[in-house]
């Protein structure tokens, strides 16, 4: 079972949604041709149960008194690579989608 639940626009998927076992929060990387609002979009293999996409996918949350939350990860072949610079008790490590 994915755990990807796509994101349609009339008709067209355009970006896939999961929540993220690392930071907790909703990611959504926009498939290419179409972007996210501030320009990004990324490569997707298409394999929804053993989805690739890339570039990596950063998530910087800065709150109101300064603290800064950050989670950084490659999915590859279904898994989820968090990066050292998360902030969070994943980085570092790798997980299923
Ligand atoms: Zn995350």
């Amino acid at each position: 079972m994915s755990n990807l639940t796509p994101v349609e626009v009339d008709g067209q998927i355009i970006a896939y949604y999961f929540e993220c076992p690392g930071c907790g929060l909703a990611h959504a990387p926009y498939i290419k041709p179409y972007q996210n609002p501030v320009g990004a979009s990324w490569y997707f293999n298409g394999d929804i149960e053993k989805p690739t996409f890339s570039p990596s996918i950063i998530s910087k949350v800065e709150y109101t008194e300064g603290k800064v939350s950050i989670c950084h990860l490659c999915i590859t072949s279904g898994k989820i690579h968090f990066l050292e610079d998360s902030t969070h008790l994943l980085a570092g490590k790798v997980v299923d989608l």
